[in-house]
């Protein structure tokens, strides 16, 4: 059976005429993918459609159709009808204006956050689900929308993104249902591919060059861990979210059961992403346990005023724990 939203969703969606979207601060592909997707969907069914983000869309991410139509500053929150948070598993990822974006009402969230924490007043939250972007094209059925080509294309870019190109354990059935339905649409994924995978920077190669000489076996080589110095940024000219798929390649190692990366993003400021394989190593609760969050197999948090190698220090105890277990 084909996974759908709760009726009252679709019936808010349909009676509203100004609509909010929102995702998460430091937004992903498929946090932008699905907030690009459904504005799509929502202005093909006659809605006006606001897009708000908290900084301009990433060079990674603007060949995503209609990314310049992202809006940075705040929009007259009394005039709409209703707002969708998509993609964020915690009112604290709507990031510094949260306090405010929550003030319009009916506030929908649609995610799919192995530890979601419930905010807002209308949920479809689905951990089984591999994507927001999937959830958003069955979200378009059961508002009986059309799904043009831009936003299959974004739907799917968030999709393949998501899955890390349909290999993660969360991948399924209804994952594959949805990109063959948006590649009937007339989406190209090698084109997509390309636009994910194939669009390096010199800086950004420079870049991976340099951190994937930080590589660290722990546990017998279960545990693998690569960091990125703040001076590593500024030798190589490349930005801090350059760093997007790194992790991919301390995970790569047969050996592996959990990778992680630390990134000194501002200084002090160590953001972590973390990795694990399989359905009996749960990272996310690594990341729960340091104040973040995620999936499965992927999770991460931030920390302030903290070095990567203290962090380090105090991470690798808890992952090698983890690590034992599965
Ligand atoms: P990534 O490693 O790709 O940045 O993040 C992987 C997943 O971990 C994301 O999809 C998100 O769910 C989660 N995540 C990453 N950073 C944070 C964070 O600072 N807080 C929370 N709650 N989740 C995070
Ligand atoms: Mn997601």
């Amino acid at each position: 059976m084909t996974p759908s939203p709760p009726g009252e969703i679709a019936v808010t969606l349909k009676r509203s005429g100004r609509i909010l979207l929102l995702t998460h601060v430091h937004p992903d592909c498929d946090a932008l993918g699905s907030q690009l997707g459904l504005g799509q969907i929502l202005t093909g069914m006659g809605k006006e459609v606001h897009l708000y983000g908290e900084a301009e869309v990433s060079h990674l991410y603007d060949f995503l159709p209609g990314s310049e139509t992202v809006t940075v500053g705040l929009p007259d929150l009394p005039g709409f009808d209703c707002a969708v948070a998509l993609d964020c598993g915690d009112a604290y990822r709507l990031g510094r204006e949260m306090e405010s974006l929550l003030t319009v009402k009916p506030f929908l969230v649609i995610d799919h956050h192995a530890g979601h924490q419930f905010f807002g007043d209308l949920h479809w939250v689905d951990p089984a689900r591999a994507s927001t972007g999937e959830m958003v094209y069955d979200l378009a059925g059961a508002l009986g929308a059309e799904v043009s080509l831009e936003a299959a294309y974004c739907l799917y870019a968030a999709i393949v993104a998501d899955t890390g190109s349909f290999k993660y354990s969360s991948t399924s059935a209804d994952t594959f249902r949805v990109a063959r339905e948006l590649v009937l649409r007339g989406v190209k994924p090698a084109e997509v591919a390309g636009k994910l995978f194939d669009n390096y920077s010199l800086a950004r190669l420079s870049l991976f060059q340099r951190v994937l000489e930080t590589l660290q076996l722990h546990e017998n080589g279960r545990i693998a861990l690569i960091t990125a110095p703040r001076r590593l940024f500024a030798e190589t000219g490349a930005a801090p979210e350059d760093t997007e798929g790194f992790i991919n390649y301390p995970r790569s190692l047969k050996s592996v059961k959990a990778a992680v990366f630390l990134k000194e993003a501002e200084s002090g400021m160590v953001s972590v992403s973390m990795r694990s394989k399989g359905r009996d190593c749960d990272i996310s609760q690594v990341a729960t346990e340091f104040g973040g969050g995620g999936h499965r197999n992927a999770a991460g948090f931030k920390r302030f005023d903290t070095t990567i190698e203290g962090l380090a220090a105090e991470l690798l105890p808890v992952l090698a724990d983890l690590v034992r277990r599965c």
